[in-house]
Order: C-alpha cells, then structure tokens, then sequence
C-alpha cells in the first residue's frame, strides 16, 4: 500500500514540475527560429531626438532592409529589437544584441545641442553584434522605455525598410498633462507643393501653421512643429516626433489645387476647405477633422466640401494618435487664393484651428 501512494505522488510531482517545463520548451523552440536569429541594422546617423515642454524623447532605430520573400506579409511583420537596460540615477545603459552598427559617423552633437535632459550620448560595440548606448541625464527627471513601430517604408525593386525604435522618454517630475499636440506644415524646400495664382503652397503652409503653433502655445498645449523653416522633412520624418513623444493630435496644413481637366461645376464644387483622415488608423482623426472643418469654413467664409477618407496618404497611415490633413482652400481657384493673400485671413484660420481643438479636447 505504501509503495503504491509513492507511486502516486511521484507521478503527480512529475506532472507538477516536468510536463509544464516541456510545454515551455516546445514554445519556446516554436518562436525562436526566425525573430531570435535576425541580425538588423543601428544606424548610427539616425537617431531621432524630440523636445517639447517637460518632456524629450530619444528614438534609437533598429532596422531591417529586408525584401517581401524574407519577411512574409509586410503589413504585418515588426522589427523586435533585444535589448536590456539599467536605469542608475542619472545615467542609462541600453545593451541591444544582434544587431550591426552602420554608418560611418553618428549625429549625437545635433542631438545634444540646446538638450535639456541629456547631457551626454555614447554608442559603443561591445562586439561584432552587440551594442551599448549610454546615456547621461541631467537633473531629476522620470526616464521611460519603449518600443515604438515606424510604419513601412519602400525602397523599390522589392526592397523594404522596418523600423523599431527604442523610444527613451524624459519627463520633469512636475505633473504636466497639457496636450501634446504635432503641427506639420506640409511640403517644404524642393517641394513646393501647389504652384498657383504667384503662390507657393509651401510658404502658404508654413505661414499658417506657425499661426496655429503660436495660438496653441499662448492657450498652455505642447507643440513640436515639423519645420519652421522652409526645408525638406520626409513623410515618415513628419510622424516620428508624434509616435515618439506619444502625442494626442497630429496636424497637417496644406493647400489644395484642382486638376486642370475638370469642368466648370467640379471647379465651383471643390474650392474652399476640407479635411483628410484616415478611418482604418489606429486613432482614426475623423472627429477632429470634422470640427476643424466647420470651424474654419464658419470663420474664414470658405465653401467646404465632405472629408475625405484617405487610407493610403503616408502621414495619415504611420500616425499612432488621432491625424489630419486640412487642405485650407484650393490655391487654384482665384477666389479663395485671392482671399488668403491677405494675411488677416490665415490669422483667422489659425484662430478657428485653435477653436476647434480646444472644443475636441473639451468634449
Ligand atoms: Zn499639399
């Protein structure tokens, strides 16, 4: 009797200990073929910095230029950095393994210039795959780290680039939970954007979307603009800030033009305001859009024509908070480029901007 309740409780102890340690191995070796033997890229000449009120983040990107056949579905496949970190008072070690550190210079003095929360940045290779960025902070502030995903981009010829970054966060002590909000005033440099009635979109753009920075600066939200000057920022480039400070609101300012082909009733139809947005992103930005639209159109005077449900424009897809893109009026029609050459009127957009943001985050 006695031999036959050891039995028993043998059996049960190995049913305890050694039938869950051999369902985790086979997990384990199911996962670990593909993602845990990649080697991707740390270019070292692309790190992101951001800063606004209170808080700056760091993006360290860990890539993989990879075509459709190495990686499947391309919608779906993310790079997964390995990495640890140890966060000691003012200084932050991150060791990432299995990745090749590329690029022959780095653009940490960029990054350091005017900072207020890093003091000092080093990337050492520990060996052949294995890497450490050191981090030196300066006063007492709450460090955070995550993972964010850029969205794909293509190379052509097949060819993709993905995008992880470590995001390191860096927020003063001092509760700030005013809006973050990215305002992008598109094109810009050797874009131009619309060419119309002696106009460029570009400066148009700029023009106004340093207006609504300013409001919205005046009325206590935190702004990153894209450019503030008139330089080329590409598409992916326009959305890192948003994806990377974790913003609530991201906010394109464009100029619309007509296609010379149509007749005379799409012309009159389609000058004056819309707004674009994305309904399968993530944060779909339709319920700003639309009050942007009724505030600016009820302000500036301007005809408005439906949103526009736009799934596939670069920064409306690759936003992870709520986006838009305000096409103000049709610098093609004579009209409504007539109206925004006085600069009375591109204060009033940026006033009805201001509006309609304060009504989005108050309902
Ligand atoms: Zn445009």
């Amino acid at each position: 009797m006695k031999k036959f309740i050891y039995m028993i409780f043998g059996m049960l102890l190995a049913c305890i200990f050694i039938l869950p340690v051999s369902y985790c191995n086979a997990e384990n070796t199911a996962t670990s073929e593909d993602s845990n033997s990649k080697v991707y890229d740390l270019q070292q000449n692309a790190f992101k910095y951001y800063q606004i009120n209170h808080k700056g983040a760091l993006g360290i990107p860990i890539s993989c230029l990879c075509s459709e056949s190495e990686v499947g579905d391309i919608r779906k496949y993310t790079v997964e950095p390995k990495y640890s970190e140890s966060i000691n008072g003012n200084r932050i070690e991150i060791t990432i393994s299995q990745v090749n550190v590329t690029g022959s210079t780095d653009n940490f003095s960029s990054i350091l210039k005017d900072n207020k929360y890093i003091k000092d940045i080093k990337l050492d290779k520990l060996d052949n795959n294995t890497a450490k960025v050191d981090i030196e902070t300066s006063g007492k502030i709450d460090i955070k780290v995550n993972l964010v995903k850029r969205r794909y981009s293509s190379l052509g010829d097949n060819k993709y680039e993905f995008t992880t970054f470590i995001d390191v966060t860096f927020e003063e002590k001092v509760k700030d939970n005013s809006k973050i909000i990215i305002i992008d005033p598109g094109h810009g440099g050797s874009e131009l954007g619309t060419t119309a009635n002696f106009t460029y979109e570009k400066q148009l753009n700029l023009d106004i979307s340093k207006r609504i920075k300013e409001n919205l600066i005046k009325s206590g939200y935190r702004i990153y603009i894209t450019r503030d000057d008139d330089s080329n920022v590409g598409l992916l480039n326009r959305t890192d800030p948003a994806n990377l400070l974790n913003a609530d609101l991201f906010f394109s300012v464009h100029n619309n033009s007509l296609p010379l082909d149509v007749n005379m009733q799409c012309v009159y139809m389609f000058r004056g305001t819309t707004v674009l947005y994305n309904s399968t992103a993530p944060k779909p930005g339709r319920e700003f859009a639309s009050i942007l639209m009724r505030e600016v159109s009820s302000i500036v005077k301007t005809n408005t024509y439906p949103l526009q449900d736009r799934q596939s424009l670069a920064v409306l897809s690759s936003a992870w908070c709520p986006a838009v893109l305000m096409e103000t009026i049709a610098l093609t029609d004579d009209g409504d480029a007539k109206m925004m050459m006085h600069r009375i009127n591109s204060q009033k957009v940026a006033d009805a901007s201001l509006r309609a943001v304060n009504k989005y985050f108050n309902t």
